[in-house]
């Protein structure tokens, strides 16, 4: 027997798609804004109504769009999935809007990225269920307005200062999802070791959780990347020390930090002598989009308490030059 079945998985997208429960019960963790949830989902139900619309906030990778497939399908009602980027203009979205049926969940992901002609349509449509559809050009262009529908938006941002306060004050439930603690993020790669046919020795899934930035889509890819080193070794089973010696070789370190967590600690430290550094300069520095860096890098090092942010500027903390092996310069602040 071996680590991996023969069954054909090798698509890194299929099998993203195969690891999202399906139900809430499935999604792992996150027990308040389950309880929240479930409680907002059953009292439509039993209204028999769409629910109000729901924005999910936190940064990449932490279950928001699984949260908004199993909203559609727990409310076994279709839902429609779209983003920020993709809308370019209002007409964009007014012809997705005048086509949305009774009840179906709009799923729009980077919603704090769409342009602000849309923006305005959008709170339009999600307070009164209409939206002006433009008819011909020039001076005889004039406008229907068209009613919809009820529908839920379910709106997904990993910058939720970004929306403007009117789009957020149309959401009537907000869920903030923060980085999941090591136990669960265990269970996590057990479940999902479980799905991908891969069998995992003693503690090689706390091995992996306590690398994986608190993130279930960075767990996923891990594991991935572990199933790899055991076929590749002709392994049985997976261990803590192949899971050690796999992330190893991608640049994985011990407390979980990146290629790009690491380049951004190592700029503060020793290209602005502990900060504090402004965000555009510090991405600049990496090479990275200053949005990159402010929502992908920037949570989880804050969090771990190697990175601070000050009114002046990005500082690094005591933690952050000894992790990367250096004695703190005086200016240091905890
Ligand atoms: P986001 O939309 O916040 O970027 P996703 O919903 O795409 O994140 O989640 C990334 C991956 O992590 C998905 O493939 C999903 O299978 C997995 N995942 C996220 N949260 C959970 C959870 N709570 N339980 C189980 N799997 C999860």
């Amino acid at each position: 027997l071996k680590v991996v079945s023969a069954t054909p998985i090798d698509d890194e997208n299929l099998s993203d798609e195969e690891l999202r429960p399906s139900t809430l019960d499935g999604f792992i963790g996150q027990p308040r804004l389950k309880a929240q949830l479930s409680l907002f989902l059953n009292a439509a139900r039993k209204r028999d109504v769409a629910p109000d619309h729901i924005l999910l906030a936190g940064p990449p990778g932490l279950g928001k769009t699984t949260l908004a497939m199993i909203v559609a399908k727990e409310l076994e009602v279709p839902i429609r999935i779209t983003s920020g980027p993709a809308i370019q203009h209002a007409g964009d979205l007014a012809s997705i809007l005048s086509s949305l049926e009774a009840g179906e969940v709009l799923f729009i992901d980077e919603i704090h990225r769409m342009p602000r002609a849309a923006e305005e349509l959008l709170y339009i449509a999600m307070e009164d269920f209409r939206v002006d559809v433009m008819v011909g050009k020039g001076p005889g262009a004039s406008s229907i307005p068209l009613t919809l529908p009820r529908f839920t938006v379910i709106g997904a941002t990993t910058r939720e200062g970004m929306l403007p306060s009117p789009l957020r004050a149309r959401f009537g439930f907000t869920a903030h999802l923060d980085f999941y603690p090591h136990e669960e993020l265990e269970k996590l790669v057990d479940r999902s070791a479980g799905v991908l046919h891969i069998t995992l020795g003693d503690g090689a899934a706390e091995e992996l959780s306590l690398r994986s930035r608190g993130t279930p889509r960075i767990a996923n890819r891990l594991l991935r990347r572990v199933r790899d080193w055991a076929i590749v070794h002709d392994l049985d089973q997976a261990c803590a020390s192949d899971v050690k010696s796999a992330l190893a070789l991608y640049q994985i370190d011990s407390e979980g930090l990146d290629r790009l967590d690491i380049a951004v600690l190592k700029a503060i430290v020793t290209n602005f002598n502990g900060g504090p550094v402004g965000l555009n300069n510090l991405a600049a520095m990496v090479g990275e989009e200053s949005e990159t860096v402010e929502t992908v890098c920037e949570p989880y090092l804050v969090r771990e308490g190697f990175m601070m942010r000050t009114p002046k500027g990005r500082v690094a903390t005591d933690k952050a030059w000894r992790h990367l092996g250096l004695q703190p310069t005086k200016n240091v602040r905890e």
